[in-house]
């Protein structure tokens, strides 16, 4: 068969897996009744902003969302048909009526000439549909003059018009334009629903590997992908045997590695230096569940259940603590203070408290 001819089966398998209803998206039912509601009263908000964590659909619910509104057909499940011109336009990216904006990386900064292209834009009727719909996704990298100049066009939106933010940091966007948006929640995804996701795209991945990620994952497909790519299940297990589990670790070891670390991942992947803190954290937290006899199914790290089972002997309120400081730390790094020294001193203060 040349590369050309595609048998007409996969076509359909293809279609099929590509053009989502609602059906199709996981443990998100309680924005997407938010939104069909609103649909079915006739009572579609001018703004929403989509809330949560990335990696959990809520991209995928603005799509099938922006179809339903514009669709021609919609079924009496409130879902869009699919079929019809402006569904198979929207999926293609090749619809009139939708101004889609979406910065290429998590660095990148919405430019204020994008938000004043929505100006000129929606001066106009909806041209295909019922709906201009303004599609702005990772909302807080928007810059201030950017965030003006959409304040403007949200104050006096003209009708039939429907702008949705989605944003995984809302602390980032200003008051002003929070205000001015329905607040839509989306929960992180359980580890159920990611382990099965990552089971059907990474399958050729050790099977309590998987489980482990998506354990760790909190709740995004996007970590528990960046996890595998990264091949961060090494760095965690090194991570976990030099701080964790060397008994009497010697200060000037521990020193070693963390400055290696640091080494390797400042600059341009500093956020992996957090992302040892949310491991480190998670170990706690698995060790205040242990300490207060929930189920062991909720444990995080299970895979090293000595760890936690040792760090459960200290006192619950040490490790509340314990949890803040590296809250803190976190923060630090998020806002590029000092990385090296905070994280250096954290660790050698870490061992010194001697909670491991
Ligand atoms: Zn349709």
């Amino acid at each position: 068969m040349d590369a050309g001819s595609i048998p007409a089966v996969s076509t359909k398998l293809y279609i099929k897996d590509y053009m989502k209803t609602f059906y199709d998206i996981e443990e998100q039912d309680r924005a997407i009744s938010i939104l069909q509601k609103a649909y079915l009263n006739d009572s579609i908000a001018q703004a929403y902003l989509f809330d949560g964590i990335s990696g959990i659909g809520k991209s995928l619910v603005a799509k099938v969302f922006i179809k339903l509104i514009n669709c021609k057909n919609p079924t009496p499940t409130l879902n869009p048909c699919n079929k019809c011109s402006n569904c198979i336009k929207i999926e293609k990216n090749s619809f009139i009526d939708l101004i889609h904006i979406k910065p290429n990386s998590t660095k990148e900064i919405i430019k204020i000439d994008k938000i004043r292209q929505i100006e000129e834009k929606i001066a106009y009727k909806a041209y295909n549909g019922k709906y201009k719909v303004i599609l702005i996704e990772d909302a807080e990298q928007m810059n201030i003059s950017s965030s003006n100049a959409l304040l403007k066009t949200l104050e006096e939106p003209p009708p039939n018009t429907v702008f949705i933010l989605t944003a995984s940091k809302i602390s980032k966007l200003p008051d002003t334009i929070l205000s001015r948006c329905q607040k839509i929640l989306f929960s992180p995804l359980s580890k159920e629903v990611i382990y099965a996701k990552l089971k059907l795209e990474y399958n050729s991945l050790e099977d309590n590997n998987l489980k482990i990620i998506a354990s760790i994952s909190q709740g995004s497909m996007t970590i528990a992908k960046e996890i595998i790519e990264n091949n961060i299940l090494n760095l965690r297990k090194e991570f976990i045997e030099i701080i964790l589990l060397q008994n009497n670790t010697k200060l000037a070891n521990l020193i070693k590695y963390i400055k290696k670390i640091i080494k390797e991942f400042k600059g341009e992947n500093f956020y992996f230096l957090a992302f040892f803190l949310e491991i480190l954290k998670s170990i706690i937290r698995d060790a205040l569940i242990f300490n207060s006899k929930l189920s062991k199914n909720l444990l995080l790290n299970f895979d090293y259940i000595n760890v936690i089972e040792k760090i459960s002997t200290n006192d619950s309120n040490i490790l509340i603590q314990e949890g803040e400081k590296i809250s803190n730390l976190q923060n630090q790094i998020l806002t590029n203070v000092n990385i090296e020294t905070a994280f250096e001193n954290y660790f050698i203060s870490f061992l010194k408290r001697g909670i491991v």
